[in-house]
């Protein structure tokens, strides 16, 4: 016996009054009523969200300076980390006149991010020397199709903090501030 619940079931013959299944059905409906009265545990989601653990990883984040550049600099560490090989990316050269797009003189080109593979181990954030990805407090929405998890640069790039600071400051998150 692994544990202490199991019950002997009781094999007498019904009587008259259990036969009726009255006592059976009045049990079975107080404690259905029972449940009117207690609080709802399902939420109306998307109104509604549940509060996420302080530790919670979501959807990746490609980061930028106060400045707007991009801090990627395509170092591929992110990528060699990734148990799941999720992330795949091309480097590029900066060109002269672009020191206010990238921070670096190497940027990516090319950021994918596959969410399918992806299990959300936070190993990407953790390898980045350039403060650059980071898991967000929101999830990859369902989609219908594969490629619709295939996220891109634009799909993973913060908002500009110059140009759009409100959605900007609501990407970066409650805990990203704090930090
Ligand atoms: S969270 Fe983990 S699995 Fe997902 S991309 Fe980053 S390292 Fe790979
Ligand atoms: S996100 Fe970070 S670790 Fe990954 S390529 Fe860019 S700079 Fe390197």
């Amino acid at each position: 016996m692994l544990t202490n619940r199991s019950k002997a079931v009781d094999r007498h013959p019904m009587t008259v009054w259990e036969k009726m299944y009255l006592p059976a059905i009045a049990k079975g409906m107080s404690i259905t009523l029972s449940h009117f009265f207690k609080k709802k545990p399902t939420i109306n989601f998307p109104e509604e969200t549940r509060p996420f653990s302080p530790v919670f990883r979501g959807l990746h984040i490609l980061n930028r300076d106060e400045e707007g550049r991009e801090n990627c600099t395509a170092c591929g560490l992110c990528a060699v980390a990734c148990p799941a090989e999720a992330i795949t990316m091309e480097a590029a050269e900066r060109k002269e006149g672009e020191e206010h797009l990238y921070r670096e003189e190497k940027y990516a080109a090319k950021y994918e991010i596959n969410m399918l593979r992806c299990i959300f181990c936070g190993l990407c954030e953790e390898a980045c020397p350039k403060d650059a990805i980071y898991l967000s407090e929101t999830f990859a929405p369902s989609n219908y199709k594969r490629e619709g998890f295939i996220y891109g640069k634009n799909d993973l790039l913060i908002p500009d903090p110059k140009k759009e600071p409100e959605l900007y400051q609501k990407a970066v998150g409650e805990r990203a501030r704090k930090k």
